[in-house]
């Protein structure tokens, strides 16, 4: 597991998530955990890094 800063798109807080690296392409969509509205997380992992990375309002 690795560790990643984002930018939460509807309260602008800045957390802190624990990404599975053995996965190389991850989508899911959690809830936020300051202001609970649901995230749509995409992301490319590769050599370890995260290669790609988004958290956008989902729906957008
Ligand atoms: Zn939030």
């Amino acid at each position: 597991m690795i560790e990643h800063y984002f930018t939460c798109p509807y309260c602008w807080e800045e957390q802190l998530k624990l990404l599975d690296i053995s996965v190389t392409q991850q989508s899911f969509i959690e809830d936020c955990e300051v202001c609970c509205n649901p995230i749509e997380f995409d992301m490319i992992m590769s050599d370890n890094t995260v290669t790609s990375f988004s958290a956008q309002p989902i729906g957008q």
